[in-house]
């Protein structure tokens, strides 16, 4: 029986969400711009919102602003397996305001929608676990096993909170069951022709790697410009960078996701899906030329971003620069990687500086007993879903509890059509309330299975 959330959870949700959309937490690598009262503002709403939570969970704050609560299981072994439900209150900034439907920091409800930054991306899916533990706590229940929440504050800056709530974890000797963050969702119109939706679940995600290209020059004057000067030569190695792609691999798990998917695609491809093993190679290479997203599935991406070079209309570049920002494959390693940009570059004046080096996470199995559990949890509440495991692109909070667990999950239970995952950090974006209400139904089916 698929569960649907009664008016009174959606309503309730919708109006904290609202109230908690309104708080402008944009985080920022540049501390002068958090507005910091925006944050206490979120921290200080959340009692008054979740009193239950906050009267039976144990709340402590880590690195600052970010949230772990403790709720305590009963079961004489409970602290043996506990699990981890993750989300993050910070938002990337709105933009310009003028380009929303709505204002991007309103909570405005138009009946279906709830608008505003955050209601997605990650707002929603905190709502959602506390509605959901408010809920069960009003119900009287009580977990079997330690739950943990674990909320960040920066996310989208890629700050340490999560990796401090990993450590105090660590600390404690707590190695976590099941942990799961943002990441996937139950996307509509992901895969052409798949009219079901896929409920994507990330079992790992891509390494990110940051590298500068330096190249140095004797500057002076324009009026006599030398050969090779550092402009120029940095320029030769992005064009190497650019029709020297990395080499394509099919993961896997992309395997396995097209092995799912398959069945629901229409016509011939469904015959080519369900080969898959057989068809690797060509699969493969018809990936890397089906669009920028599935070639991204399928190998290292290089984009080169913050170019600089000469700071004057006449002046001769003395360095130029630019960086390199990697995502690395499952499978590749930043060393690995480092060496062959080295090789495509072939230039051995182009100076390369690590400014940030994150390894491709590990794989979390797709067919243990907490992959079985989520996808019990998934199929209970969007019952028309096409359940998958897939690599995500970016990167999440998530990556930084591997070292702590085995089975690190990236999903948020909300159905996103394909505007709706454009809206994410982008303008209008807005949750359904209806699948914000199944949101909440997924974390209590869940919370009670753990
Ligand atoms: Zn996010």
């Amino acid at each position: 029986m698929q569960n649907t959330a009664a008016a009174g959870t959606v309503d309730r949700a919708a109006a904290s969400l609202a109230e908690l959309v309104r708080f402008r937490t944009v985080s920022s690598r540049t501390e002068a711009d958090v507005e910091t009262a925006e944050f206490e503002g979120f921290l200080s709403a959340l009692p008054r919102l979740y009193p239950a939570v906050h009267a039976a969970l144990v709340l402590e704050r880590v690195n600052g602003d970010a949230l772990l609560y403790r709720w305590p299981g009963s079961s004489p072994d409970a602290a043996s397996r506990p699990a981890v439900l993750m989300a993050h209150y910070d938002v990337v900034p709105a933009g310009d305001p003028e380009q929303w439907t709505r204002p991007p920091f309103s909570g405005h409800n138009d009946g279906t929608h709830l608008w505003g930054r955050g209601t997605l991306d990650d707002k929603g899916q905190l709502v959602a676990i506390l509605e959901a533990a408010e809920a069960l706590l009003g119900a009287g229940f009580v977990p079997a096993h330690d739950l943990y929440f674990s909320f960040g504050n920066n996310e989208e800056t890629a700050g340490g909170s999560a990796a401090a709530a990993a450590d105090l974890l660590a600390g404690r000797g707590v190695r976590p069951w099941l942990v799961l963050d943002e990441g996937g969702a139950v996307a509509g119109g992901a895969f052409p022709g798949v009219r079901r939706p896929a409920a994507v679940v990330g079992v790992a995600e891509k390494g990110i790697l940051d590298v500068e290209l330096l190249t140095r020059g004797t500057g002076g004057h324009a009026s006599t410009p030398p050969r090779m000067g550092a402009t120029a030569r940095l320029a030769r190695a992005i064009v190497r960078i650019e029709r020297g792609p990395f080499p394509q691999l099919l993961p896997a798990v992309t395997a396995e996701m097209l092995r799912r998917i398959g069945p629901h695609t229409p016509g011939p491809l469904r015959a080519v899906l369900a080969h898959v093993p057989l068809l690797r190679v060509p699969l493969t290479w018809l990936l890397g030329r089906l669009g920028a997203e599935t070639n991204a599935m399928t190998r290292t991406t290089v984009a080169i971003t913050m170019l600089e070079g000469s700071a004057g209309a006449n002046v001769l570049a003395t360095t130029a620069r630019a960086n390199a920002n990697i995502r690395i494959a499952i499978g590749d390693t930043v060393a690995g990687t480092l060496e062959r940009l080295r090789r495509i570059i072939r230039d051995s004046k182009v100076e390369l500086r690590v400014l940030e080096a994150n390894e491709p996470s590990p794989v979390s199995s797709y067919s243990g007993p907490q992959w079985q559990l989520l996808e019990r949890c998934i199929a209970l509440t969007y019952p028309e879903a096409v359940i998958t495991p897939y690599i995500m692109m970016g990167g999440t909070d998530a990556r930084r509890f591997t070292g702590i667990c085995d089975a690190v999950y990236r999903f948020a239970p909300f159905f996103m059509d394909v505007d709706a995952r454009a809206s994410l950090h982008a303008v209008d974006e807005k949750i359904a309330l209806e699948t914000l209400g199944r949101g909440v139904s997924f974390y209590e089916t869940l919370i009670r299975k753990l």
